[in-house]
């Protein structure tokens, strides 16, 4: 027989998924240009010449051998050094390549962390709204995810909330900021905060508390926003980084955990890390795309049609009547669904072709994530259908009036 879990798990797409899914059939029925997906955070701004540039040397440089062969199971030597020098340089840091171990981008440096850090009776505690692969890498190694629910209004952290929740089985709690769906940054005041919190409890308890960064918008912010390097606040931070959106290869599956000297029993831990990247039999990161990494450390895509494109949208929705949290930083705007259904509200935004994610799965009913990491001339062009949306619901609520 076969595993029910790995059954149900296949056999249940995600609804992003989902929705990709019928967009392409639908596209196919009436013209890719009629439908209006913003359901995928799949970048439309093209990898940087400077990505294209670094593959055409490599291999035009260098043979066969060294470009698609096997690396160490923890990454290229040079390729994590240059990540290292280039960290150092951002955010004055003092990491080395033996800090560093690379993935296949951040949803293998995720389930990597969680099977490294699980022990039995374990809990991972992450904030909502929240990606919902959180609770499929973390139930699948054995654990049980918690969501703390965030203040409504700002979906900032609820220290209150975070506080009942925390218990002598909390593993590690996963941070994602900037945040997908809601776009919002954790400020360093949160922060601290939260640093000292977890300090305190892992004192109390007797044993580290994990913070587990997921950052692969970490580049993507607006308006002079920072995000706060989790390791200078927090030691035992672990930080899942992936350059699927900042440099736009989420196909070349490349990114990296990162385990600082200071985290308690370092050693230990970036061993443990290793083992669990054996155990999932990721092998080692793809070896081309370590090394254009290598080449490309530290560069990102042009981010100036995302603030483009989070402008337009925002104010648009606003003044059509939507309510939505103004996001700082990711490609998202996790917009109130006009019904308290979000289903609902996604299934009649389909009649006007608008394909919207409804927020069931990030924990957080009642919202749709809109992912404008799409052209502008698509918003453009699906700003009447999100009006006429809008004004459907005003006329039933006259109507109800
Ligand atoms: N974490 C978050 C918050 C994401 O939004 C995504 C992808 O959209 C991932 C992790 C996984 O990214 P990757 O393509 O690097 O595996």
């Amino acid at each position: 027989m076969i595993s029910r879990e790995m059954f149900l798990l296949g056999s249940n797409r995600s609804v992003i998924r989902e929705i990709f899914e019928y967009s392409k059939k639908r596209g196919a029925e009436i013209g890719g240009e009629n439908v209006f997906d913003f359901s995928i955070g799949n970048p439309n701004v093209p990898a940087p010449e400077s990505v294209h540039e670094a593959i055409r040397e490599l291999l035009a440089e260098e043979d066969d051998l060294y470009l698609h062969g096997y690396t160490s199971a923890n990454g290229d030597p040079a390729v994590r050094k240059a990540i290292a020098d280039n960290l150092n340089e951002r955010y004055d840091t003092e990491f080395k390549a033996e800090n560093l171990y690379m993935t296949c981008g951040a949803a293998a440096s995720l389930k990597i962390c969680i099977t490294a850090l699980y022990e039995e009776g374990d809990e991972f505690i992450t904030f909502t709204p929240f990606f919902p692969e959180y609770k499929v890498f973390v139930e699948t190694a054995g654990a049980k995810l918690i969501a703390v629910e965030t203040d409504p209004d700002s979906f900032q952290i609820d220290f209150h909330k975070l506080e009942a929740s925390i218990t002598e089985h909390t593993k590690a709690i996963i941070v994602n900021s900037p945040n997908n769906p809601s776009g919002v940054v954790f400020q360093e005041d949160a922060i601290r905060r939260l640093a000292e919190l977890l300090d305190k409890r892992a004192h109390k308890y007797n044993h580290p508390i994990y913070l587990i960064a997921d950052e692969p918008y970490r580049e993507l912010v607006y308006d002079d926003i920072e995000v706060p390097y989790l390791t200078k606040y927090y030691k035992n931070t672990l930080v899942c980084y992936s350059y699927s959106k900042s440099l736009s290869l989420p196909g070349e599956r490349i990114g990296y955990v990162l385990v600082p000297d200071e985290m308690d029993e370092a050693p230990m831990v970036y061993a443990a890390v290793c083992g669990a990247g054996r155990a999932l039999g990721f092998v080692c990161a793809p070896s081309l795309f370590q090394h254009v990494i290598g080449r490309c450390a530290g560069q990102v895509s042009d981010l100036s049609v995302y603030k483009k494109n989070r402008d337009l949208l925002y104010n648009s929705l606003t003044e059509y009547g939507y309510s939505c949290i103004y996001p700082d930083g990711a490609f998202y705007l996790f917009v109130k669904s006009m019904e308290p259904d979000a289903n609902a509200f996604c299934e009649r935004a389909k009649k006007y072709e608008l394909l919207l994610v409804p927020s069931d799965d990030f924990g957080c009913p009642g919202y749709v994530r809109v992912a404008y990491c799409v052209s502008t001339k698509q918003i453009e062009r699906a700003l009447p259908a999100f009006q006429l949306l809008a004004q459907e619901y005003q006329k039933n609520r006259n109507v109800l009036d």
